[in-house]
């Protein structure tokens, strides 16, 4: 199934993200770990490419394991700066076999080993070569791609960023996901500047719920997300103490998605990390608020 569908059928929907493990050995478990939140029926899974510690070498697996079994729309993730176009092609390949409907596209983080390299030789510089070749592919891909509600990094200033995402869009991407954010004013304010520029497809926010205090230096320093004093406090709070930490983790996050859908944004992605537990506490929260509304097919 399309993930565009279910976005585009209006009703309320929590989706989840996934990552591969580094190593084969621990594949079992992050299987059963996914199994766990996919039994939760969730609007759709995503699974990364590479990132957040994991390798790329099972996000196809892992996409498949969860879509065979569970009737669960999967986005597989593919990132291409690291790539040439051989590899990129065997990878659409490869999901085309696993029956993969949906893919990310993502350019990737430059490495300081790539940044070393001739750029002049890279296959690949920004995600929307990516969008256009999967495109192209001839494949009737559903294409999501991210966007950066706080700027990406590498940015000059946000006008040039939503330029660029223009183009990415209009290379053929269906719908968007956020880096994380903690503030949802962030990311209402972005919204409307996504709208005045034109860019009229559905833009999913994307909500990590913290539930361990080492969590928050690492989050910071992957997305420069901006973290309101309101949740620092927390973290001062509870950060040593691991079961009131995941409780305040998910009730922070709980907060943030029925802000979010009083606010009219009706599709929710939460990096839930491999975590089962919290994504089951997040789900247990809105019972009453997804209600009948949580039926997304
Ligand atoms: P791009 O869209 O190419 O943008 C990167 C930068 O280039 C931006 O500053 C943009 O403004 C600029 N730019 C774009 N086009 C042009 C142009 N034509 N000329 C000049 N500048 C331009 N990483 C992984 O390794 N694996 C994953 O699975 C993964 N999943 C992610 C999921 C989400 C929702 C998000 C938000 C990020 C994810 N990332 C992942 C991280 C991502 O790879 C990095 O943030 C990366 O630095 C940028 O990727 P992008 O696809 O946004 O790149």
């Amino acid at each position: 199934m399309k993930i565009i569908d279910v976005l585009n059928n209006g009703k309320m929907t929590i989706s989840f993200e996934v990552f591969p493990p580094k190593k084969e050995t621990s594949l079992d478990n992050v299987k059963a770990a996914t199994e766990e939140i996919a039994k939760l029926s969730p609007a759709f899974m995503s699974v990364t490419y590479g990132a957040g510690g994991g390798t790329s070498e099972f996000t196809i697996d892992i996409a498949k394991n969860i879509k065979d079994k569970y009737d669960v729309p999967m986005l597989a993730h593919l990132t291409c700066v690291s790539s040439d176009h051989e590899t990129v092609q065997q990878r659409i390949a490869d999901m085309k076999a696993a029956g993969i409907e949906n893919v990310m596209a993502l350019r990737g983080d430059l490495t300081p080993e790539l940044e070393a390299t001739d750029r002049t030789r890279w296959a690949y510089h920004h995600a929307s070569e990516l969008v256009r070749e999967l495109r192209e592919s001839g494949n009737d891909f559903c294409i999501g791609a991210a966007c950066y509600p706080e700027v990406h990094p590498e940015s000059a200033n946000q006008k040039d960023d939503i330029k660029y995402l223009k183009e990415k869009v209009e290379a053929g991407v269906d719908f968007l996901t956020t880096q994380m954010i903690f503030d949802n004013s962030l990311f209402l304010g972005f919204m409307y500047k996504l709208r005045e520029s034109g860019i009229d497809v559905p833009v999913l926010p994307g909500i990590m719920p913290i539930t361990n205090a080492n969590q928050v230096a690492r989050a910071i320093k992957l997305s420069g997300a901006y973290m309101p004093q309101r949740f620092r406090s927390l973290v001062d709070m509870f950060g040593e103490d691991p079961a009131a930490m995941t409780q305040a983790g998910i009730a922070y996050a709980t907060d943030q998605i029925i802000d979010l859908y009083a606010n009219g944004i009706t599709n929710v992605h939460i990096y839930s990390m491999n975590k089962p537990e919290v994504a089951k506490g997040i789900i247990n929260n809105l019972s009453n608020i997804l209600g009948k509304e949580f039926d997304w097919r």
